[in-house]
């Protein structure tokens, strides 16, 4: 796409924020003047910025799109996990408020040859892997999906009935969910960090397919380490996308 139109920045109208959990929201939004950002890919990203009253912009930050492009021609999603200033300020948006993005950007996207992929999320890390999930889910698509999500509470697990759901009408989808602080007592999933055990307990053949990270820098290295331990050549199978 024409570099000038990626930076151009896009007034979007605020159409709903979803809590997810009790730091991360979906952010639902319309692009003003009906015409949507160029076409995305599933896993890519764009600039948010927040406005001044003059419409001019307060400050920016990168968020994947959370949403799937197909379902995207009308309203987009971000999903924001509440850290710092600019997204203490994103969470207290209301609908009809102004924002402005710029993009898309990125290169975290499937190939279209794979026949499977299996995903490592580490906590917010998840927002570009639920676009490629969604994406192939609306599709109903035959690729096998492994999605290993990583969060410290079922709490803190943005998602996590929506990818249940998924999974129960769409059996290429697989998600096997990790807590690494505190399980409910009928807890089904997984306890602790990734490891190797855990790993195998869910994939037997680990010669096919694509792998894509996303997390903070210490999931990400965790999960290449163990790639690496099971033969994955991570240079030409594994992708990565780190929030820094
Ligand atoms: C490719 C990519 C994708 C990402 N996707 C996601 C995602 O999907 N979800 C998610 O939650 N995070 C995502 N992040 C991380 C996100 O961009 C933020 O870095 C993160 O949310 C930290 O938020 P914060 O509130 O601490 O930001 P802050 O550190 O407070 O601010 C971020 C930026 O906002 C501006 N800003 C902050 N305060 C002010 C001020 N007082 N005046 C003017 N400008 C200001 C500055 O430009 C600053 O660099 C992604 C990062 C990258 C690189």
């Amino acid at each position: 796409m024409d570099p000038k139109l990626l930076m151009m920045m896009r007034r979007f109208r605020v159409k709903e924020i979803l809590w997810e959990s009790p730091k991360t929201f979906t952010l639902r939004l319309a692009p003003e003047a009906g015409e949507m950002m160029g076409s995305f890919l599933a896993g890519q990203w764009v600039y948010l910025s927040l406005l001044n009253p003059d419409g001019t912009a307060w400050g920016r930050a990168a968020f994947s799109v959370a949403s799937a492009p197909d379902e995207s021609r009308e309203q987009l999603e971000l999903g924001i996990k509440v850290y710092g200033e600019f997204t203490k300020r994103a969470s207290r948006l209301v609908p009809d408020d102004i924002v402005g993005i710029q993009g898309p950007f990125g290169v975290f996207t499937i190939p279209a040859e794979a026949s499977s992929i299996i995903l490592f999320a580490g906590g917010i890390g998840i927002t570009p892997l639920r676009s490629i999930i969604r994406s192939l889910w609306l599709r109903r698509s035959a690729t096998q999906v492994i999605l290993f999500y990583s969060n410290k509470t079922i709490e803190e697990t943005a998602y996590f009935e929506e990818f249940t759901r998924m999974a129960k009408e769409w059996p290429a989808f697989r998600p096997i969910f990790l807590l690494t602080s505190q399980a409910p007592a009928n807890w089904m999933g997984e306890v602790g960090r990734i490891n190797a055990e855990m790993m195998r307990r869910h994939m037997q053949d680990f010669s096919q397919g694509f792998y894509f990270v996303c997390g903070p820098p210490g999931f990400i290295e965790t999960v290449k380490g163990l790639l690496i331990e099971q033969g994955v050549d991570v240079k030409k199978r594994l992708k990565k996308e780190l929030f820094g």
